[in-house]
């Protein structure tokens, strides 16, 4: 273990942190799709990091807010994201773990049906975490956002009243302390490449609100790895959202105690794959999906990490990744997207099926 990776290892443990993951998650190589594509193709396994079968990244940043939560006196934890959000529903999953209260605010870009709640929706219910559902009634995403948030504000109001300490986790966790989860993630994955012998030249990964980006690219510059790591978009961005990045990256760097910095330099956003929009599915993704289970065995879903591969695949076919490279695919988790709604899962329910009459 080099010294960087040492110094980055004692200051992770000057914050708080409580485990809930199965950690370090499986690191393996795809040896048929490597054969395929003419690279040495690894995947990362936080599709498996628990405390559920139905775990993903945000446990890894849930390590870090919840130990807060706790340390900070928090009952109560309220967060946000759409009806099918898998980081609410792992959020509830760790809150149970922890004896903490969850409250979900969930905006519901795609409807569900009420007689036939499916996938995370239905997690949530099993968890008997509070649910509230904001519907877009027309107005765009970040409308119903806002919404839900201020009325979340209203509700812990309330409860504190009653004497309860409430925690308000941001979308997808994103904010520095979350990040911090990710900067242990990039060091525990640089260690299981080390023992393989070979350093990383891409790092491929679906990239929703920039936690998990930020917390990468924090520690690529922690460790002075030279990964190029890019992240595959899942959703429209404004212009401010590579900045938002930074921002977070950064403090998640100071969250830790460290005053290095990063820059849009240090990592690369592609907005190309996530068309026609968030929790819609796209050919690429589908297609995918689909070449990866049949090659290998492993899913990945639909809203998420299929696009993440999708955008991959098209990078390394397309020769923009060189051949022969050393290439690690982040599979973030997500896979219960592969039981949500019909408008979310897309034509991936045809195959090939003889009825037998
Ligand atoms: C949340 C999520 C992501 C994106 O992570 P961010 O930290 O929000 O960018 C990727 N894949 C899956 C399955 C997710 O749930």
């Amino acid at each position: 273990m080099n010294k960087e990776i040492h110094s980055v290892l004692s200051l992770l443990e000057s914050v708080p942190r409580v485990k809930l993951g199965f950690f370090p998650t499986p690191l393996h190589k795809l040896e048929k799709l490597s054969e395929k594509l003419g690279v040495n193709l690894y995947i990362k396994r936080d599709d498996l990091t628990g405390i559920s079968q139905f775990g993903g990244n945000k446990i890894r940043k849930l390590e870090f807010l919840l130990a807060k939560a706790i340390k900070d006196g928090c009952d109560t934890v309220f967060t946000y994201g759409a009806t099918q959000s898998n980081h609410a529903m792992q959020t509830a999953t760790a809150c149970r773990k922890l004896g903490l209260n969850p409250i979900l605010y969930l905006v519901s870009i795609v409807e569900p049906d009420e007689n036939d709640i499916k996938a995370n929706l239905l997690l949530d219910r099993i968890l008997n975490a509070e649910v509230v559902i904001e519907p877009l009634n027309g107005a765009d995403e970040a409308a119903a956002e806002k919404r839900a948030f201020e009325k979340s504000l209203e509700h812990a109001k309330k409860l504190e009243s009653q004497g309860h300490k409430c925690c308000m986790i941001p979308v997808g966790g994103a904010n520095g302390v979350g990040s911090a989860g990710f900067i242990g993630g990039f060091v525990e994955m640089l260690c299981q490449m080390d023992e393989i012998g070979i350093s990383p030249d891409y790092i491929f990964h679906a990239s929703g609100s920039g936690g998990t980006i930020a917390g990468l690219v924090a520690g690529k510059k922690l460790t002075g790895s030279d990964a190029r790591i890019v992240g595959i978009g899942v959703s429209e961005k404004d212009g401010t959202y590579l900045n938002r990045i930074v921002a977070l990256a950064n403090s998640a760097i100071e969250y830790i105690g460290s005053n290095e910095t990063v820059t849009t330099e240090d990592f690369h956003y592609d907005s190309n794959y996530y068309a026609p929009g968030y929790e819609m599915p796209s050919e690429g993704g589908t297609k995918a999906i689909k070449e990866l289970a049949a090659t290998e065995g492993i899913f990945v879903d639909p809203v998420y990490s299929g696009k993440g591969f999708a955008g991959m695949l098209d990078y390394i076919r397309s020769g923009k990744v060189p051949r022969g490279s050393n290439v690690l695919f982040w599979h973030t988790g997500g896979n219960t997207a592969l039981f949500a709604e019909k408008k979310i899962i897309g034509s991936l329910s045809r195959g090939r099926q003889t009825v037998r009459k």
